[in-house]
């Protein structure tokens, strides 16, 4: 059976390269004064040109440097042209966010919480170049991060350039002295970027902007809650190698009441289902207390139908924080039976476990 995450394997060994430095390499002579409408066109032929030199690996990817703009370089053109009036996610506030209008997650300008070498994601991904992102498009009750979440004004503004130099030193190990380990990975030396929050949704324009000028061969990861719109799901097409999920609902009336979200289960899967077309799939499952029945149960049983390649995470870690507290039935933690439930569930269905 093949591995969920063979091709990212295949990247860390040098037998193949992220997907968005190949991106770069194909050559796409856009018009800055075209309008929208003619841009993503240009934009879904040369994708269908692209998937082809990907699949055949043939054609000009990696047979000669380019001189003038890339397809990556027309994709942060329209993602700065979303943001205009904003549809980078489902809630599609359309207020112009480059002239100060705050929409639902109150992002501005994308402001860098922290960022570090992570130590504690899936055994797969480690140690893996983590950047937090202030903001967020959920107000999720029992949010674990929501310092950073509720607050999109908190953290710093992170030139693009500065940004892209610090991913090629994280991938190089060039601020640590590295060590080999076991694995025969390199301590302190990144194996992927894990671009996260908040979320990273909302600043989609500024990860492409850094994603133009970097060089490293690093694995591309979206940790997000997969409220995209779809054209920011076809934005990030052949620009992210592992999509690491965060499927949190298995019905729509929890995550309405819980995160405030309408619409949770179309939008959701949707999103994955697109991202399982075009790239690899981690997909995390936070067991909530009370929930297994509404919620997990459900989503395990969609993975196994609709994403069976996914590699799922089903996780245990949860507590009661932030406002969980004004919801008597996520007010304490999870039972181990109700843990072992889904996980028995999800092996029964075949799933593939972290
Ligand atoms: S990213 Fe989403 S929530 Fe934020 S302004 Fe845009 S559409 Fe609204």
């Amino acid at each position: 059976m093949k591995d969920p995450l063979e091709r990212y394997y295949r990247i860390l060994e040098g037998n193949e390269k992220a997907l968005y430095l190949l991106l770069r390499e194909n050559e796409s002579d856009f018009d800055s004064e075209s309008c929208d409408d003619d841009l993503w066109s240009l934009h879904e032929d040369e994708m269908k040109t692209f998937w082809s030199h990907v699949s055949d690996g043939s054609g000009t990817v990696g047979t000669k440097p380019i001189e003038g703009r890339s397809l990556l370089d027309l994709k942060a053109e329209l993602a700065r042209r979303m943001m205009r009036r904003c549809e980078i996610c489902e809630w599609k506030c359309s207020v112009d966010r480059t002239a100060g209008q705050e929409g639902r997650c109150g992002v501005l300008d994308a402001r860098i919480s922290s960022e570090f070498l992570h130590y504690g994601e899936e055994p797969q991904l480690i140690p893996s170049y983590t950047i937090f992102f202030s903001g967020c498009n959920f107000k999720c009750a029992f949010c674990q991060n929501y310092d950073i979440s509720t607050d999109p004004g908190n953290g710093l503004l992170v030139p693009a350039t500065r940004l892209a130099d610090m991913i090629e030193r994280r991938a190089s190990g060039s601020e640590t002295s590295p060590s080999v380990q076991a694995t025969g990975r390199v301590r302190g030396r990144a194996v992927n970027v894990n671009w996260v929050g908040g979320d990273p949704t909302p600043n989609l324009a500024y990860i492409l902007d850094v994603l133009r000028i970097s060089s490293a061969d690093i694995p591309q990861i979206w940790n997000s809650n997969m409220y995209l719109s779809e054209k920011s799901m076809r934005l990030l097409e052949g620009v992210i190698d592992i999509y690491l999920t965060d499927l949190k609902y298995g019905n729509d009336s929890c995550a309405k009441r819980l995160s405030g979200i309408p619409d949770y289960m179309r939008i959701v899967s949707r999103n994955h289902v697109l991202a399982a077309k075009h790239a690899e799939v981690i997909v995390r499952h936070l067991v909530l207390p009370n929930h297994v029945e509404c919620c997990s149960i459900p989503a395990m049983n969609w993975l196994s139908k609709n994403t069976p390649e996914a590699l799922v995470n089903v996780m245990d870690q949860y507590r009661p924080m932030h406002r969980a507290f004004e919801h008597e039935d996520i007010s304490r933690g999870v039972r181990d039976e109700e843990y072992e439930r889904v996980r028995d569930h999800a092996e029964s269905l075949g799933l593939r476990l972290v």
